[in-house]
């Protein structure tokens, strides 16, 4: 990173920053191009993995170009601020944002899923128990985004 004054390296710090976002942008493969698709998620760190899940229907652009190309990049932001000033050189804005890429799998097993869907909702709720229709649960696709790289900065 070339503003090392910016870096967030420590990884307490990093999952703060993750915690608060509310929205992460995956990027995919699509042929020559690339196609950019803002997801909520959940996250979790198993056996010292940084994993991310998503859900959603089981068909569509996405799901046809994860099944082609499963290496992912992805993308969060937060703590936005703009800060204005007199000059225009002296506009700018704050924010705490990460990147990273990793590959996505697709969860089948039925208790993979719903502790796939307890993380998403456990990242935007405080409530812990919740009841899953099992007919939802197996239409529904449940993405596992093992994460491989992670970069964090934050400009406050
Ligand atoms: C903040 C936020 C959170 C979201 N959370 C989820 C989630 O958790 N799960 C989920 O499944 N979806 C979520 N969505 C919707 C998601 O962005 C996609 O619209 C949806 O997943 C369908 O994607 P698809 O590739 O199957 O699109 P398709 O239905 O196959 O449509 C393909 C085409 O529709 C257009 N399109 C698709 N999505 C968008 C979009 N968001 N904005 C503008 N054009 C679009 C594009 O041109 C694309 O080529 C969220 C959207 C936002 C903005």
């Amino acid at each position: 990173m070339r503003r090392k004054d910016r870096e967030v390296a420590d990884p307490g710090s990093m999952l703060e920053i993750m915690r608060q976002c509310d929205c992460c942008r995956l990027g995919l493969r699509d042929g020559d191009g690339v196609y950019i698709v803002p997801l909520n998620f959940g996250f979790c760190q198993e056996d010292d993995k940084l994993v991310l899940y998503f859900h959603g229907a089981g068909s569509g652009r996405k799901i046809e170009l994860l099944k082609a190309c499963p290496q992912v990049g992805f993308e969060m932001d937060t703590a936005h601020g703009l800060v204005e000033h007199e000059t225009a050189c002296g506009y700018s804005y704050h924010y705490a944002s990460i990147m990273g890429t990793g590959r996505v799998s697709f969860l089948e097993d039925h208790q993979e899923k719903l502790a796939a869907l307890g993380c998403i909702l456990a990242h935007y709720s405080d409530r812990t128990e919740w009841e899953f229709s099992g007919e939802t649960v197996k239409h529904t696709a449940v993405l596992r985004l093992e994460v491989t790289k992670w970069s964090c900065k934050r400009y406050e």
